[in-house]
């Protein structure tokens, strides 16, 4: 049972609740590590940092006890009330193609001062904007999309961009549900808003699928469905290797708690489905993971630990 939108504190009181810890400031954003590039076979991989978010904790798990949440949060050694996420992007080269897998937070949401570096990171790493030949969107959630809604953005993207998004995804945004999320103040709309202005700017150069596609060798997007509608997973195979973007289908705290409600979730029962079948597949072939919101670069292996999941981060190459 959701508790309601209006039950979580807002996002600037997260923020300004973390930002209390650092009592002589932040570092400076661009001194902290924002890239890493791994190989899958052939395929060139790039995990990016939009940045972080601070959202309220209740949003990792709406349907469990405040206190069974607030003593997770402090096993992770995190403020008990507030979720401190991690926002990844993926770059991927395969066979001439270049594709952007997600694009961060943008300027979307104006409470969010740590997001929406994804641009300035992608220059940092030498990557220029018109190199982009496709991009994939796991979902239309702005903190997926908005980075292609920033000001100039579109127009130093190449006028032969396919964009590919589940069919399903698109049909959604058009009257989308929120009465089963739990979220802060403010992001129902912001939501709605960016994602029809997406579907707007870009409706000419989207390439909608079905169930799946493969939008270059290896490299294949799947409609999971669950968190959104047309919600979707990037699988890359290349030789022997396999990795996959997850996108939101996982979460930090889902390899112990799959089954808690993130507070995103438009189903969270089948979202809870999606991620325990997903978990399972990638812990029996030992592929690797990489999620939007598990902490940078987030590249991990799942392992089962009983009835549920262990967290096995890949170790740092350079
Ligand atoms: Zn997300």
């Amino acid at each position: 049972m959701s508790l309601g939108n209006t039950s979580q504190p807002s996002v600037k009181h997260c923020v300004d609740n973390v930002n209390a810890r650092y009592i002589h400031g932040r570092p400076e954003p661009e001194l902290v590590p924002s890239r890493y590039a791994l190989k899958v076979g052939a395929i060139d991989v790039l995990v990016v940092s939009d940045g972080v978010l601070s959202l309220p904790g209740a949003m990792l798990g709406h349907n469990v006890d405040p206190a069974v949440r607030a003593a997770w949060l402090e096993d992770m050694f995190l403020p008990p009330d507030v979720l401190e996420w991690a926002l990844n992007v993926v770059l991927v080269r395969s066979g001439g193609r270049t594709i952007l897998i997600d694009a961060g937070m943008g300027v979307e949401f104006p409470d969010l001062p740590r997001v929406g570096r994804l641009v300035q990171r992608l220059e940092a790493a030498g990557i220029d904007l018109a190199s982009v030949t496709d991009v994939v969107l796991t979902h239309l959630h702005m903190d997926h999309c908005g980075g292609l809604l920033v000001d100039g953005v579109r127009d130093r993207l190449r006028p032969d961009l396919r964009v590919h998004l589940a069919a399903a995804e698109a049909e959604f945004w058009a009257s989308p549900d929120f009465s089963r999320v739990s979220m802060p103040p403010g992001f129902p709309d912001a939501l709605r808003r960016a994602a029809k202005r997406f579907l707007n700017e870009y409706r000419s150069q989207m390439r909608p699928f079905e169930t799946e596609y493969e939008v270059a060798p290896g490299v294949l997007v799947r409609r999971t469905g669950g968190h959104t509608p047309g919600h979707s997973v990037v699988r890359l195979a290349s030789g022997s290797d396999r990795l996959t973007f997850a996108g939101d289908a996982v979460f930090q705290v889902g390899f112990e708690h799959p089954d808690w409600y993130n507070g995103f979730e438009h189903d969270p029962e089948e979202a809870a489905r999606v991620r325990v079948r997903l978990l399972r597949e990638l812990a029996a072939n030992r592929e690797s993971l990489v999620a939007t919101h598990l902490s940078f670069p987030s590249v991990c292996h799942v392992a089962v630990a009983g009835d549920v999941f262990r967290w096995v981060p890949g170790p740092w190459e350079y």
